[in-house]
């Protein structure tokens, strides 16, 4: 059985967490963002390790790791009911995060809609990133070299998932706007589909 999915896309610092969390909230809707699966790891662990290693430098985890630790992720939540495949919506966030993720997970996803978070303004993006840092601790936040190259990642390995999925299937949203706005016109489509 295929998971029916959303997924949300854009830059780091765009607001697919925010967004995420949100629609998480709604009944029938399951929000997993691949970020926090890693940060919840032991940083002892081989995978934790791996992590810290490649999220430190601003670049993307081996694919192997990323997605064997997310399909446990699933399966856990799966078992705990707090994922209920047959009736929830799988929001997804940071994963598939490059072309050869989305082959692998093509079996497991069935997506219907990407938001496509979008900004005008990458110094924006890059305020957004620094203020995380200090609320949420984050290692791959703290300098503007690993900002840098984390967004230069996001255009030449993530961006092209939107191709691999087709543009039938993506709507664009302002990524600008306050985030309730966000949130106003993310809905707008789901209620629909
Ligand atoms: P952001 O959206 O700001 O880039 P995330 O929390 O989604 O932050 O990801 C933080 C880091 O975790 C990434 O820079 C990357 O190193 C790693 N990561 C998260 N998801 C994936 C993924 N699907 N594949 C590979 N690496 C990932």
């Amino acid at each position: 059985m295929k998971y029916r999915t959303i997924l949300l896309f854009g830059a780091p610092g765009a607001g697919k967490g925010t967004q995420g969390r949100i629609l998480g909230t709604i009944p029938n809707f399951f929000h997993c963002a691949c970020g926090d699966v890693f940060r919840n790891l032991s940083i002892e662990g081989p995978v934790g390790l791996t992590f810290v290693e490649y999220s430190s430098r601003g670049e993307l985890v081996p694919d192997e790791p990323t997605i064997e630790l997310w399909r446990q992720s699933i399966a856990a939540n799966t078992a705990t009911g707090r994922f209920r495949p047959k009736l929830d919506t799988l929001v997804l966030d940071g994963i598939p995060r490059n072309v050869p993720q989305a082959e692998m997970l093509k079996d497991t996803l069935n997506v219907f809609a990407i938001f496509y978070l979008r900004s005008t303004n990458s110094q924006s993006l890059v305020q957004r990133i620094q203020r995380r840092a200090i609320r949420e601790n984050r290692l791959d936040d703290a300098s503007l070299k690993v900002i840098r190259r984390r967004l230069k990642t996001y255009e030449e390995e993530t961006k092209p998932v939107l191709h691999y999925y087709g543009r039938n299937l993506v709507h664009n949203i302002n990524a600008d706007q306050i985030p309730a706005k966000v949130l106003v016109d993310i809905l707008r489509h789901v209620v629909k589909v």
